[in-house]
């Protein structure tokens, strides 16, 4: 019964069949026009706008999928956007099992998901320190969560896979909660920081979804937010649009989105590949005398986009080295995994070289 659920609600997501565009569209990406102006389903929910670029018109997997860039102000979104019980829906019974192919993460996603964990935990370290408290919403199987905890944060997380965040409850003793965003209406003022990573981009609604996150807030609390970078240079067109990210944002549009919640950006940086935009927001108005000039936006993107090729992508030797190293990486992971008994000791053995003294204040 459950399977068949799980279908029902992944077919439901699915906008249209899988269609047959051929490999050389989805390897070399649209042609030319495939920045022609269209008029979007819908107005962008940052600017409004409705007049969009046309950047992709199919999926990774083949499937149509129109991904169009607001001529407004330079986010990128699904056109037409599901609707959000569908969205819901879809995170709650199928995501996981279309995206990894499993109900459960095995021993090596723990270990690279603990190493991630590991990685946020340091960053973190600059705005939390122990005895504070953090809600992780979309923690997956809970890793940062874990880690955090033992570092003396009073952490939290929501999943909306049920099965990942009754893994997360059973394996690490940790408290996730599972249901609708509602649950957080009941949080008033609990926490002193909100991580969000690879959550917003899946958001039918970022700036509703933000904003209401705000009323959880301790009054001199964060939100951090973490999404893919829309200006990451290194991506194959195969690889770059799927129907389950709804957004694509650059540091310009995640600080706007973050501002339209009621938020004013703190920091906002790219990781050390690029591949990355994170931002520190904490609640309140811009300041004053910041502008933000959306045209230069738009045309920052569309310049990128027009120089994105499959020839610049082959021929990069960072695209050369990425792959080895992930390769490479991939064995490791499945070799070292084979020490250990249990999610819990991987996780141990990740967090046994990191000091809690480390932290701001500890
Ligand atoms: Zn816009």
């Amino acid at each position: 019964m459950a399977r068949v659920q799980m279908q029902s609600a992944t077919l439901k997501f699915r906008l249209q069949p899988p269609s047959r565009r051929g490999w050389f569209h989805r390897i070399f990406g649209e042609p030319r026009k495939s920045l022609q102006l269209l008029e979007a389903a819908h107005g962008c929910p940052l600017c409004s706008h409705r007049d969009a670029y046309l950047l992709a018109s199919c999926a990774r997997d083949g499937a149509p999928l129109r991904t169009v860039l607001c001529r407004g102000c330079g986010l990128a979104r699904v056109d037409p956007l599901p609707d959000a019980e569908s969205v819901s829906q879809y995170y709650r019974q199928g995501y996981r099992q279309e995206y990894k192919g499993v109900v459960e993460p095995k021993l090596h996603h723990v270990l690279r998901s603990g190493r991630i964990a590991v990685r946020r935990m340091r960053m973190l370290r600059r705005w939390i320190q122990p005895g504070q408290t953090l809600l992780d919403v979309g923690c997956g199987g809970g890793e940062l969560v874990f880690v955090l905890s033992r570092q003396g944060i009073v952490a939290c997380g929501h999943e909306e896979d049920s099965c990942y965040a009754e893994y997360a409850r059973r394996e690490f003793g940790i408290v996730v909660s599972d249901g609708t965003w509602q649950t957080f209406e009941e949080c008033q003022n609990r926490f002193d920081m909100i991580t969000l990573f690879h959550v917003l981009e899946h958001l039918p609604q970022p700036v509703e979804a933000l904003a209401r996150l705000r009323s959880c807030l301790a009054p001199d609390g964060r939100v951090v937010v973490e999404v893919p970078n829309l200006e990451f240079a290194f991506t194959l067109s195969l690889n770059r649009f799927h129907r389950a990210h709804l957004y694509h944002f650059n540091p310009f549009t995640l600080s706007a989105v973050g501002e339209r919640a009621g938020f004013r950006a703190l920091e906002v940086f790219t990781s050390e590949d690029g591949g990355n935009v994170t931002a520190v927001f904490a609640a309140g108005p811009r300041p004053e005398g910041v502008e933000r000039d959306l045209g230069a936006n738009v045309a920052r993107v569309l310049s990128q986009e027009r120089r994105r090729s499959a020839a610049r992508y082959f021929l990069s030797p960072m695209v050369w080295k990425r792959t080895l190293v992930r390769l490479a990486r991939m064995a490791e992971e499945r070799i070292r995994v084979q020490r250990y008994s249990s999610p819990r000791a991987i996780l141990e053995s990740l967090l046994a070289g990191e000091a809690g003294s480390e932290f701001r204040g500890g």
